[in-house]
C-alpha cells in the first residue's frame, strides 16, 4: 500500500539533511490521504538515510497504527492535528532548522522582513508557546497559534509547515527558514528592521495565488 508516497517520504527525508534543514533524527514528515483519512508518517528515531519505504507507518488521525511494524514519529499527534485543522493540507514537514529554531527560542514570530513570508498565507509566521515534544498539548497549542497560517514556530523546538503536496510543504519549510535567517540577521545589525505592513502582505498573499506557471483551466 502507498508505494509512491512511502518513496516520497524517504526521498524528502534525505533532502532535509542534505539541504541542512534538520540534523540527526530530528524532524519528521507525513502525507495525508484525505479520502481514506489515513496518514503516512516517518518512523521515530531512524536516520533519514537509513529509513526504508517499509519503515513508514500508516495511521488514522486518532493515533491508531493501520500498517507498519515501526514505532511512528513521536509527533504523529501534531501531524494529525494539522490535518484536522487544515482541510487542504495533504502533507506536513516538521524541522529543527537553525534560524526558525533561533527565533523560536526567542519566542519571536517570523515577521515580514521579507515578502516571501506571505507564502505561509499570513502576514507573519506565529510562534506557539512551549509545550513538551510529542504531546497533544504541543499539537493543540500549535494549531491554536498558527491560526490562518500554513506554518508555525514551536517555542524552544523548531517549526512545522503544511501544504497541498509534500513538495509544497517542504518548499514552505525551506522558504520560511530563509525568511527566518534574513529576519534574524537583520535584527543582529541593531539597525531598524523594516517590517512590511499587513496591507502590503495581504496584497502579496493574493498575488502569490497567480505566481509562476499557473495552469490555465
Ligand atoms: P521522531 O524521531 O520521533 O520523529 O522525533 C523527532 C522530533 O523532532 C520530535 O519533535
Ligand atoms: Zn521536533
Amino acid at each position: 500500500m502507498y508505494e509512491k508516497e512511502r518513496n516520497e517520504i524517504v526521498e524528502f527525508g534525505k533532502k532535509l539533511i542534505t539541504d541542512r534543514l534538520t540534523t540527526g533524527t530530528s524532524g519528521n514528515i507525513s502525507i495525508y490521504d484525505a479520502e481514506k483519512k489515513l496518514m503516512l508518517i516517518s518512523p521515530s528515531g531512524i536516520g533519514y538515510f537509513e529509513t526504508k519505504p517499509e519503515d513508514i507507518v500508516v495511521m488514522d488521525l486518532d493515533g491508531n497504527i493501520v500498517e507498519g511494524d515501526k514505532k511512528p514519529s513521536s509527533e504523529h499527534g501534531l501531524h494529525a492535528a494539522m490535518y484536522k485543522a487544515k482541510p487542504n493540507a495533504r502533507a506536513a514537514v516538521h524541522t529543527h532548522s537553525m534560524y526558525c529554531t533561533v527565533l523560536s527560542v526567542l519566542h519571536e514570530p517570523i515577521r515580514a522582513a521579507h515578502y516571501v513570508v506571505a507564502d505561509a498565507g499570513s502576514v507573519m509566521v506565529p510562534c506557539a508557546d512551549y509545550r513538551t515534544y510529542g504531546t497533544m498539548e504541543l499539537a493543540n497549542e500549535a494549531v491554536r497559534a498558527m491560526g490562518e497560517a500554513d506554518a508555525v514556530l514551536l517555542a524552544n523546538h523548531g517549526m512545522i509547515a503544511v501544504g497541498k503536496s509534500l513538495k509544497s510543504a517542504y518548499g514552505l519549510a525551506s522558504g520560511m527558514e530563509y525568511c527566518a535567517e534574513v529576519y534574524y540577521r537583520a535584527i543582529c545589525t541593531n539597525k531598524t528592521v523594516n517590517i512590511l505592513p499587513d496591507d502590503e502582505m495581504r496584497r502579496v498573499i493574493e498575488k502569490f495565488k497567480g505566481y509562476g506557471q499557473v495552469k490555465k483551466p
